[in-house]
């Protein structure tokens, strides 16, 4: 007898045509998740099962597993070597402080000689007999037993199912720049282009000295709590000082956050066609601020068309975005007070309606090639 985990993959993208390479991926994230650990993990009679484990770590390897995007549930199982009798001792064993339960056979062994029903019912009678408490209750149950009879002569018996992120599995969707303030909105941003299969690579802008050096590690220390859930971040520190001030002596001051986002979207789609990203990632939200009017996202957008922009976050509640940022353990380091690039120099009045040509005519005034590439030459990488 030992103590094992079962692990539930999506139902989804397992019935397409890519299954096996859908499979494949999130296995090989799964072994990578498991690496700092003493363990096996295999796939055997269509189950997914770590074992051979240090059950101090249990605890430890559920939590990486839940961050595994593409695995749904997982369930602490006790495996046995398929015997009627040390079944029902399991069974019998068994105290619940629930109302309702119900038992499950599986028996993928068919050679197992009673029935799915009726054992069902059996093991039913012994759980009765041991918690007087309990009703039996198909449909509406607290508890279900989990009896999983499997081909190979080894059975799984279960009571918990423990949730699991879903999404996609990492690296299935090719590859994202997410623009990376200090804010709340962008990692969860980038947490959400992931769940759906997309790795990450990450850009800030900064605008050091305006900025400080603390302001820079708490990006960082960002990008390293998303790793937890994105996998490894190649960061790419750029500076945008230079930018802000030819901005600031140039164009309408009303027009700096407009040229800016602008300035910081052709940048960010020299960098994404160079790193094999195929998406830039923001956290706009619509209406949040001037800069976020579909006005101005219309002209961020077009200030490049090389590269499409996703924006998860554009229709989500300020609280639902805290809520997953609390979760992802983004958000008490998103909240330090640390200054952002856009607060340098930030206008009075920005313009909330910009147009496409009054955008373009402001941003003729800065030798824009020049300074982009100026920053693209100096930019730093961590890698994370
Ligand atoms: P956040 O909480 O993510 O900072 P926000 O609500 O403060 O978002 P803005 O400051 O307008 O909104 O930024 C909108 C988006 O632009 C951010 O979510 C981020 O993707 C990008 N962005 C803003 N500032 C920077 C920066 N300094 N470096 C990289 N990206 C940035
Ligand atoms: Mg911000």
């Amino acid at each position: 007898m030992k103590r094992v985990i079962l692990l539930r993959f999506g139902e989804l993208y397992l019935k397409g045509k890519n299954r096996g390479y859908f499979e494949k991926v999130l296995m090989s994230n799964i072994k990578t998740s498991l690496m700092q650990f003493k363990c096996k993990f295999y796939k055997v009679t269509g189950r997914y099962i770590v074992s051979d484990y240090d059950e101090m770590d249990e605890s430890l390897i559920i939590e990486k597993l839940q961050k595994v995007f593409g695995l749904v549930s997982l369930s602490v199982a006790t495996e046995i070597e398929t015997d009627i009798d040390e079944i029902k001792n399991i069974i019998k064993s068994l105290k619940f402080d629930c109302k309702f339960f119900r038992v499950s056979v599986n028996r993928a062994d068919k050679t197992f000689p009673i029935k799915s029903n009726a054992f069902e019912k059996e093991l039913g009678g012994l759980i009765l007999n041991n918690n007087s408490n309990l009703k039996v209750n198909l449909k509406n149950f607290d508890k279900e037993i989990t009896v999983d009879i499997r081909e190979n002569g080894l059975t799984y018996i279960l009571t918990d199912k423990i949730e699991c992120e879903g999404g996609m599995p990492l690296k299935t969707a090719g590859k994202g720049l997410l623009l990376l303030s200090g804010g709340i909105d962008s990692p969860v941003a980038g947490y959400m282009m992931s769940k759906r299969g997309m790795a990450i690579e990450a850009i800030h802008f900064h605008s050091f000295p305006y900025t400080s050096e603390l302001a820079k590690q708490k990006v960082i220390k960002l990008a390293k709590i998303m790793t937890n859930y994105c996998g490894n971040i190649k960061l790419y520190m750029c500076p945008f000082t230079k930018i802000q001030e030819e901005i600031h002596k140039h164009c309408a001051p009303e027009f700096m956050i407009t040229i800016m986002r602008r300035i910081m979207m052709k940048i960010a789609a020299k960098v994404a066609n160079q790193s094999n990203c195929k998406a830039i990632i923001t956290g706009e939200n619509l209406g949040q601020v001037a800069s976020q009017t579909v006005e101005s996202i219309t002209v961020t957008n077009f200030s490049q068309t090389n590269v499409p922009i996703f924006r998860p976050l554009i229709a989500f509640d300020k609280k639902d975005i805290i809520n997953i940022s609390r979760k992802i353990g983004t958000y008490e380091t998103s909240i330090l007070p640390y200054e952002d690039c856009c607060t340098v120099f930030l206008p009075k009045n920005p313009v909330i309606k910009p147009t496409i040509k009054k955008a373009e005519n402001e941003e003729s005034k800065i030798n824009a090639e020049e300074l982009i590439n100026l920053a693209l030459q100096n930019i730093q990488i961590i890698e994370l």
